[in-house]
């Protein structure tokens, strides 16, 4: 079968013939990809960065992203048959650690990640334990289904709390910054102000429904919230892993405000938690990965009732073969989300 591979140690991937996984286990399930997007983490992996060379180990096929349909099942497997469409948390938990075994399972102490730390999705065929595949709606669109890992990411960031007639700010307008602005409306979020340095995607999030989109290189984040909001939002969603954005998001919310982190800093940033977070009341919560199960059921309704449309954030779609284009797109940050299609 076709796969893309980090073949070896070094930046970029290879796009090799390898051979279809024959065996599965008990309860593991082969999955014919039909839909796989590429995630931030592949573009790590693609430039073999700081973070890459200390995880992965090649060969390894990569990529987590993905909508498919099943085509075998283990002996033991019973919530999925063969024909089923699937797609995927790509955060395989062990199901017996304190974590996994108090409804927490997306913060398990023994976490593994598909396309990290086991072969991934972008290739012809994949094996993925059945208790991370989520049997999507048959409404939903395979282009769709397949981003509905980071899809999970901004709902999961963003509904903290109630946001019914709430002020929100999104720090960050990437593709999952653009995806939280459509959950923050649906969810019935009064203003949602978005910050965005890249004017691709400060357009984007305007195309999102964003209700003001400041850039803070040409304009003070800060006192143009507080002139919109009088008070500061209710909410931020710290969606770029900035610091100064962060730094400024914080001052952006009102006294008691409610701050949910998904960025990734890369490492440790310097701010003034008294000033910023202690004396201001502010509550904070760090995001990782998606609630399993409940994010990924309310991005189901999400998608099936069409109150979010994703035709805003996927931007391309293209053949499989064609995967290079997808990580240019991805390293200029020309799209929002890129689908590779193996149909
Ligand atoms: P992305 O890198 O495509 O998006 C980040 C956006 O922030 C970019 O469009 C960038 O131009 C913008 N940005 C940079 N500096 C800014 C500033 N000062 N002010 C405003 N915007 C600024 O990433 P993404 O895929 O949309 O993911 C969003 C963030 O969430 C990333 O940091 C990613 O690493 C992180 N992430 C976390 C998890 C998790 O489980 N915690 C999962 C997925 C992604
Ligand atoms: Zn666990």
């Amino acid at each position: 079968m076709k796969a893309i591979l980090k073949e070896k140690p070094g930046p970029g991937f290879t796009f090799s013939n390898v051979d279809k996984p024959s065996k599965l286990g008990p309860r593991e399930v082969l999955v014919k990809i039909r839909r796989a997007s590429i995630c931030g983490t592949d573009v790590h992996i693609y430039k073999w960065d700081e973070w890459s060379q200390s995880r992965i180990k090649p060969p390894l096929i990569v990529g987590h992203e993905m909508a498919g349909e099943v085509v075998a099942i283990g002996e033991a497997v019973t919530q999925v048959k063969v024909g089923d469409l699937v797609s995927a948390e790509t955060h395989i938990p062990c199901e017996h650690c304190s974590q996994c075994k108090t409804g927490k399972m997306h913060v398990c102490k023994n976490l593994e990640i598909l396309g990290v730390d086991r072969n991934g999705v972008f290739a012809e065929y994949a094996v993925i334990p059945e208790t991370v595949l989520w049997k999507f709606s048959p409404e939903i669109p395979l282009d769709y289904a397949s981003v509905m890992e980071p899809f999970g990411n901004a709902i999961h960031t963003a509904l903290v709390t109630d946001l019914t007639g709430k002020k929100v700010l999104i720090t960050g307008a990437g593709p999952i910054g653009l995806m939280a602005i459509q959950v923050a409306k649906a969810a019935g979020a009064s203003l949602v102000i978005t910050s965005e340095v890249d004017p691709s995607r400060i357009e984007m999030a305007k195309q999102n429904g964003a209700d003001v989109v400041i850039n803070p290189i040409e304009q003070d984040l800060v006192k143009t919230v507080y002139s919109i909001t009088n008070d500061g939002v209710d909410i931020l969603l710290e969606m770029s892993g900035n610091k100064k954005a962060l730094e400024d998001g914080l001052k952006s919310v009102t006294m008691g405000g409610i701050v949910s982190l998904l960025g990734i800093f890369g490492g440790s940033i310097d701010i003034n938690l008294d000033s910023l977070v202690t004396m201001r009341g502010i509550t904070m919560y760090g995001i990782t990965g998606r609630k399993m199960f409940d994010t990924w059921k309310v991005a189901d309704e999400l998608l099936k009732s069409k109150k979010v449309d994703l035709s805003k954030v996927v931007t391309h779609i293209i053949p499989f073969e064609n995967w290079e284009k997808g990580f240019e797109l991805m390293l200029n940050k020309q799209c929002g989300k890129v689908v590779l299609n193996l149909d």
